[in-house]
């Protein structure tokens, strides 16, 4: 009986995994399909100065339009482009579409301020990356100054001299650049001194319970503390309300995004929106 149980269990764990192999490789399948037709799109969603309440920025997010899975969202596919290499040309082409877009924005007397565009790991440590990004601000002719690079804090740290290089080699374009998910990555502080940064984002998992909990006031009063004394600017992510955009005003942190503001919305939109606002 429990030989019985064992194969069964044996060829459960099997079958899934057969599954399991097949949805990823159909999906890799999908994600190359997309790039060669042209079925990625950037969302985008604004970042307000926490004093003026003035735009001064714009993330672009990336969404999949998939004729059978509906708008994919990027965290069901992204981990499986950055394990496939992927994520290298879906990256060239995010980094090619949102300097386009900004630029045409630019052109209809629009002001997004910087448009913030997420870097993954393996783009940066093919190596090239800086050179990618200096030719695609060429052809679009965005200024460098009208564009942010976000990396995150788990992915400086795969390889932080590369890194570094990269982050210098970028400034020394004018571009921007942010570290995303700030908090969640256990960087030294020792190290991030040492990086030519603009600014930190403080992750959503710490800015969803404020005001309320104690320890990611904490978190964030010190993540605001510290990006003071380094000469970085502060964005929060995931403002959804109103007490979190004042605490975090009070405590010093420059500027925020998030719901309360405006959800990620296409291009079209978000022109439409920053159309209609006075500033
Ligand atoms: P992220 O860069 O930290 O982006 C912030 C995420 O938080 C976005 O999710 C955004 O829609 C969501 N968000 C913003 N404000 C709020 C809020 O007030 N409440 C809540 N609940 N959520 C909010 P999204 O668009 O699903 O993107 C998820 C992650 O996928 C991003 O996290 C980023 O790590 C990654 N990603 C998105 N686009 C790209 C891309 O072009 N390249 C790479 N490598 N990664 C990307
Ligand atoms: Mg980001
Ligand atoms: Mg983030
Ligand atoms: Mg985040």
């Amino acid at each position: 009986r429990s030989k019985q149980l064992g194969r069964d269990t044996f060829s459960f764990h099997h079958d899934e995994m057969a599954l399991a192999a097949r949805r990823r490789l159909e999906m890799e399948h999908g994600l190359r399909q997309a790039l060669e037709q042209g079925s990625f799109e950037l969302w985008y969603q604004p970042q307000l100065d926490l004093c003026s309440g003035r735009v001064i920025g714009v993330e672009a997010l990336l969404r999949w339009r998939d004729p059978a899975r509906g708008l994919v969202p990027p965290l069901e596919f992204i981990p499986l482009a950055e394990e496939t290499g992927l994520i290298v040309p879906i990256g060239a082409w995010v980094l090619r579409q949102a300097c386009r877009e900004a630029r045409s924005w630019l052109d209809a007397g629009l002001n997004p301020g910087r448009v913030a565009v997420n870097v993954a790991a393996p783009q940066i440590e093919r190596g090239g990356f800086e050179q990618v990004v200096a030719r695609v601000l060429e052809e679009t002719g965005l200024p460098a100054a009208a564009l942010e690079v976000e990396i995150t804090e788990s992915s400086l740290l795969h390889n932080a001299d590369n890194a570094k290089r990269v982050i210098a080699a970028l400034r020394e374009l004018g571009v921007g650049l942010a570290i995303d998910d700030f908090g969640t990555g256990y960087s030294s502080l020792a190290y991030l001194k040492h990086l030519a940064v603009h600014r930190l984002k403080i992750d959503r998992e710490f800015v969803r319970d404020l005001p309320g909990d104690g320890s990611n006031l904490a978190i964030t009063r010190a993540v605001i503390a510290l990006s003071r004394s380094l000469g970085f600017a502060v964005v929060a992510e995931g403002v959804e309300v109103q007490a979190q955009a004042d605490l975090l005003r009070r405590e010093g942190c420059d500027s925020a995004q998030g719901f309360l503001y405006a959800k990620p919305m296409p291009g079209a939109d978000f022109a439409n929106w920053l159309a209609a606002r006075p500033d």
